[in-house]
């Protein structure tokens, strides 16, 4: 059961909520999505034939402002795995004080199997679809696995013409040419490492020459890799859904990237080829998930040799692996502080489209070292106050948020 994320979601609400004595109404309504939409996708393919795909939204809760999350694009994607996904939103933006609440969504598919014009067809679709349920102040859609800038786009323009007004603001995440945000590519591995680098510092642990591996290396992995190397931490594994490679002298993550775009996969860049779970395994200082959920489960935890696990996907780790870990002395950065740098630049997003701004890169950046630091530092005194792990202490931080906001 713990390897089905809603029912680990739904078990650490009931944990924190015995934590604090949270009132029983406000755990309730925590305990279920607000609500949950199923979305038939019929779509004429480039050979002629019809196939139908199905997408799923879910808007877990609202308390705190409009609903708020990604879209993925996966074959694993069903309901369990979105709820999951949407509860964690409402509890990372609490972690990360935006005035947003949790929603997720997804459609079931292989996008590499599609060409542009069937993706653009299965998104304006979908968007159609979404479009009586999401907006700048009701519902508020972003990118995540296998959705990019365009995909937004195309919702953006789909949503605006139904409406009848240019809406901006309806999804972030967009290009910034139509409206995003400078440092919102960057914002998720920038944010995890200013979560590493605050933790590092208020345990009075330097870093130098720190290795590090890294499962995934997408949007969030790629970026994170870039700013630990420039900061002098050694990138020593990386993997995609590929494969990995582990090279112990350090990796040339720039070079890995390029390497990547031009084959396809990272294997035979340099050191040996391994398996994308190998990485996890390695004997590095931190190993950080960047893919998808499940990666830390009982039967690899007992090996993870690293002393701080960085979770940088969301819901990485199982229950039992997540006791295993504390047991074994392993620091793990909960996912709902460490990944949230994406969600807040998105909010800077939606600020700056609202408000007809537009920020400077510096300037958002800074503005999210702040946030970072801020949540950073909100977990960490509930962790030291509480006596429980910077797991807890995040869900402790963010349903104290909640509350406050449901009174
Ligand atoms: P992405 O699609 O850009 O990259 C995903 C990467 O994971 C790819 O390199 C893919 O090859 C790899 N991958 C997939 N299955 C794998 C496996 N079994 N082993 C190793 N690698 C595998 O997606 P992303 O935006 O980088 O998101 C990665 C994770 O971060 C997801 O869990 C996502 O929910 C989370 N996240 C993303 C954001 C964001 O702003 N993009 C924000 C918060 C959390």
């Amino acid at each position: 059961m713990q390897n089905n994320p809603w029912e680990r979601a739904r078990a650490q609400l009931k944990n924190t909520a015995k934590l604090i004595s949270l009132d029983s109404l406000l755990e309730a309504r925590l305990g279920s999505p607000d609500r949950v939409v199923e979305i038939s996708i019929p779509i004429l393919l480039d050979d002629g034939s019809v196939k139908v795909f199905t997408g799923f939204r879910v808007q877990h809760n609202n308390i705190r402002g409009p609903y708020k999350g990604g879209l993925r694009y996966h074959p694993q994607v069903e309901m369990d795995e979105v709820k999951a996904l949407a509860f964690w939103m409402t509890m990372k933006n609490a972690v990360v004080d935006i005035p947003f609440g949790g929603g997720k969504g997804g459609i079931t598919f292989d996008p590499k199997n599609f060409s542009e014009g069937e993706i653009e067809r299965i998104t304006r679709e979908f968007a159609r679809k979404l479009t009586p349920i999401i907006g700048p102040n009701l519902d508020v859609p972003a990118p995540d696995v296998n959705t990019s800038p365009k995909v937004m786009a195309w919702i953006r323009d789909e949503y605006s013409k139904i409406v009848g007004m240019d809406s901006p603001a309806v999804v972030t995440g967009k290009p910034i040419e139509i409206g995003g945000s400078e440092g919102r590519t960057e914002a998720t591995g920038l944010g995890g490492f200013y979560t590493l680098m605050e933790l590092l510092n208020l345990n009075n642990r330097g870093h130098k020459d720190m290795t590090v591996a890294i499962q995934g290396f997408g949007n969030v992995g790629s970026f994170l890799a870039g700013y630990l190397k420039e900061e002098g931490f050694k990138i020593v594994a990386l993997s995609d859904s590929k494969g990995g490679i582990y090279a112990p002298e350090g990796i040339d993550v720039v070079a890995a990237e390029a390497y990547k775009k031009a084959d396809g996969s990272l294997s035979g860049f340099v050191g040996k080829d391994i398996s994308s779970d190998e990485v996890l395994t390695l004997p590095v200082d931190i190993v950080v998930p960047a893919a998808l959920e499940n990666a830390i489960t009982e039967k690899n935890a007992l090996d993870i040799k690293a002393s701080i696990v960085l979770e940088l996907a969301n819901g990485p780790t199982t229950i039992e692996a997540d006791e295993i870990l504390r047991a074994k002395g392993v620091t793990v950065i909960p996912d709902i502080l460490a990944n949230a740098g994406g969600v807040a630049v998105s909010y800077f997003e939606w600020y700056q489209n609202t408000h007809d701004e537009k920020w400077k890169k510096e300037d958002v950046f800074k503005k999210l070292k702040e946030k970072m630091d801020s949540a950073v530092h909100a977990v960490y005194d509930a962790h030291k106050a509480y006596g429980v792990s910077l797991r807890e202490a995040a869900y402790i931080v963010a349903l104290k948020r909640i509350a406050t906001a449901a009174v």
